[in-house]
């Protein structure tokens, strides 16, 4: 197993080489990724790839996302230090850090009880305390909680749902999530203006999909989503 040392200086060559070569250029979000200890994210069995160019398993069939993905969503959203921001899909908790890294608050809700638990007990121990991590089926988002200055959908839906975009903030929300089934999803950005929403397609990506009332079908087959 790779000492803390060289843990670190894997991830200054993960920030270097995966996302400021790639244009990620945002200096408070380069800082955050520069600091996150991500091996402490990943199961045992594949930390030593922590730091590599790639998705990796966290169990329950689902993965904790590339880090180029990790800084393009983050770095897209352009995060102030007062946004409330809703995640949907708490995966490992990495995206989850950098968020609350970045933002005021950040609601996050994940479907499976196991990994919402572990990475709400992993943020704890880094020393993240403004954020709340909700179990359930966060296709629906958090209508108590509404609106969101930012909202992050970190698995793939068949369709925009409109229930999220109306729980974007009137002034200036946006909401980037993957839209379609494998293997031709879109990223997409949604900016809302009162009631009017543009959509922005940024890039082809690969998500897992997202399981819900307004994802996909609960016997969709995760593994056939990513590679
Ligand atoms: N960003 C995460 C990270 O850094 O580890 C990775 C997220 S993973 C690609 C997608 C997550 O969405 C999985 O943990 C999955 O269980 C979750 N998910 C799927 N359907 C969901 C739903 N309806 N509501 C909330 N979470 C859901």
């Amino acid at each position: 197993m790779p000492t803390s040392r060289e843990y670190a200086r894997l991830r200054s060559r993960m920030v270097d080489e995966q996302l400021v070569e790639r244009g990620v250029s945002e200096s408070r979000l380069l800082d955050a990724l520069r600091m996150m200890p991500r091996h402490q994210f990943v199961p045992d069995e594949h930390k030593p790839q922590s730091y590599d160019d790639k998705p990796l398993p966290i169990g329950d069939g689902q993965t904790i996302s590339q880090p180029y993905i990790v800084g393009f969503m983050t770095e897209t959203l352009r995060l102030k230090p007062h946004h409330r921001v809703l995640e949907i899909g708490t995966g490992s908790g990495y995206q989850t850090a950098i968020l609350c890294h970045l933002a005021d608050y950040v609601y996050s809700v994940e479907r499976v009880a196991r990994l919402a638990e572990t990475a709400g007990a992993r943020l704890g121990d880094l020393g993240y305390s403004n954020l709340d991590i909700h179990i359930g089926d966060g296709s629906q988002g958090l209508p108590d909680q509404a609106p969101f200055d930012r909202i992050m959908v970190t698995a793939a839906v068949p369709r925009l749902p409109q229930v999220l975009c109306a729980q974007l903030s009137e002034f200036g929300g946006q909401l980037i999530l993957p839209i379609g089934s494998a293997p031709a999803q879109e990223l997409m950005l949604i900016t809302r203006a009162t009631d009017r929403f543009t959509r922005r397609s940024l890039l082809g990506c690969r998500f897992v999909p997202l399981i819900g009332r307004y994802g996909f079908d609960s016997k969709t087959d995760s593994a056939s989503f990513v590679s």
